[in-house]
């Protein structure tokens, strides 16, 4: 069970799981037992302090998640965007302190990825090079010249143009692509000027090996654009007087 809840009139946040009513243990010098179990509530504190508001369900906008680092990292920030069926707001969710729980924003306005860098992975490609075609005696020159001509690849293309790959990364901001068709006949071209003709089947194999899933994706590093609007005037909402809440956020 999850559900985000929004209070229109305060713009507040809850994220309501089935952990808010976990107890928490604490320390307690005094008893002899080490650890004394605190009975917590925290959707009964936000109901509390929310009372006679309006309360809304959000809908989280399914593919809207990004965040600045990878998923198991405990400390920090990501966004995703959720709508009450006639507004779309962005929620940014992050914790200071690992022992503080998530806070949850409402923010108006938008948040996307910008790629700001495609670089081609020179290392791996290197590295898988020298191990696969050790056979060939090719010169480190021959290598270089081949990166560097991948490498500069990476400036011509539009990101638009590219196929991104499924491939999970280990960080959420940089996604691999394939390389386009253009890049690729561009590549193969030029790999004659850098490798005999006895060599260049074996170069020829070994991109379109590594092109699909290998060495030889592109890198694109993003960034989180976050990008605020005004909130929009309206008139406040009457704070009413404590009746039954509203279906949307009854206890389940
Ligand atoms: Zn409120």
């Amino acid at each position: 069970m999850e559900q985000i809840i929004r209070c229109v009139n305060c713009d507040q946040i809850f994220h309501h799981t089935s952990f808010d009513q976990l107890p928490e243990y604490v320390s307690s010098p005094t008893s002899s037992e080490p650890f004394q179990e605190k009975e917590r509530d925290d959707y009964r504190d936000f109901l509390k302090s929310h009372r006679g508001h309006r309360l809304e369900d959000l809908k989280i906008i399914e593919d809207s998640f990004v965040s600045e680092k990878p998923y198991l990292e405990p400390i920090k920030v990501s966004y995703f965007k959720a709508t009450n069926g006639k507004e779309r707001f962005v929620i940014r969710k992050f914790r200071k302190d690992i022992h503080d729980p998530l806070t949850y924003d409402l923010i108006y306005g938008d948040v996307t990825l910008k790629c700001v860098k495609i670089e081609a992975q020179t290392r791996e490609i290197k590295k898988q090079m020298e191990m696969e075609l050790a056979g060939l005696g090719l010169s480190e020159k021959q290598l270089d010249d081949f990166i560097r001509l991948i490498q500069g690849l990476t400036k011509r293309v539009d990101i638009r143009n590219l196929t991104r790959v499924t491939e999970d990364s280990s960080h959420p901001l940089e996604i691999y692509y394939r390389m386009d068709d253009v890049s690729y006949a561009y590549l193969l071209r030029n790999c004659r000027t850098i490798f005999r003709e006895a060599e260049f089947t074996a170069i020829q194999e070994f991109i379109d090996r590594h092109r699909d899933d290998g060495v030889l994706l592109w890198k694109a590093t993003h960034e989180i654009q976050l990008i605020q609007a005004t909130q929009p005037r309206r008139k406040p909402y009457p704070i009413q007087e404590p009746v039954e809440q509203k279906s949307a956020v009854k206890k389940k």
